[in-house]
């Protein structure tokens, strides 16, 4: 029998990436995994500790893979720690500002990276996950590998509609945690070499889902 179907999609905030993988996983019928999602959620879980997220030992020390449960239903995404939904405020702004300190830490990235590789192999169906790092670390064999992406002021737009915010600070806000995934020392925000990358600057959110759907078909046969 053949394998299920991978699809790891990358890219950055506001560049429309969570919408498509969350469409693409409904229309081909595929498990989603929001990986943003866990690490908003072990930030949200070091917070209500308590831990100062600017101390790497602690927080690598309190960091734990076991209490984080993200949902893999595209028609129900979300996320619990510990049993207790947590969907909505990992949105907020106090999350928000603190999860590419803790994202940076390298001893999360393990936990979280070998938790997503566990929920991949447990699919049975075939999974699209979504993320930063998933074409380049978590899943390099992926048959279907896409970087998405938009310019700056475009993502800003979009990411403050949803979020009902200023364009300008949502901008200001966007490139800071761009300039902080994207350079950091363990696994930054890259495309990686046999990745297929979208510019949706200028193109309408089914045209994407559709081109994404393409390339899946290829490896569905
Ligand atoms: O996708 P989202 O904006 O929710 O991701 C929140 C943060 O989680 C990113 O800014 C980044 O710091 C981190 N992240 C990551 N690796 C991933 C997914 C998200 O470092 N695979």
């Amino acid at each position: 029998m053949s394998q299920p179907l991978v699809i790891a999609i990358d890219g950055p905030s506001g560049s429309g990436k969570s919408s498509v993988s969350r469409a693409v996983a409904t229309q081909l019928g595929l498990d989603y995994l929001d990986t943003g999602s866990m690490y908003r959620a072990m930030t949200w879980y070091l917070q209500n500790m308590g831990a100062d997220l600017s101390d790497v030992s602690q927080v690598a020390q309190l960091a734990n893979a076991q209490v984080i449960q993200p949902s893999i239903d595209p028609s129900e995404p979300g996320i619990r720690v510990a049993g207790q939904d947590v969907s909505l405020p990992i949105r907020g702004t106090e999350v928000t500002q603190g999860v590419s300190a803790v994202s940076a830490v390298p001893k999360v990235r393990d936990l979280m990276v070998n938790l997503q590789r566990e929920i991949v192999s447990n699919s049975k169906i075939g999974i699209v996950v979504e993320g930063r790092d998933i074409c380049s670390v978590v899943l390099p064999n992926a048959p279907v590998k896409i970087f998405i992406t938009a310019d700056p002021a475009a993502r800003a737009t979009r990411r403050a509609k949803e979020v009902d915010a200023d364009v300008t600070t949502t901008e200001q806000n966007l490139a800071q945690r761009d300039l902080a995934d994207s350079t950091r020392a363990v696994s930054p925000l890259e495309i990686a070499p046999d990745a297929t990358v979208i510019d949706t600057t200028h193109m309408d959110l089914t045209d994407v889902i559709a081109k994404v759907i393409d390339l899946a078909q290829v490896y569905r046969g």
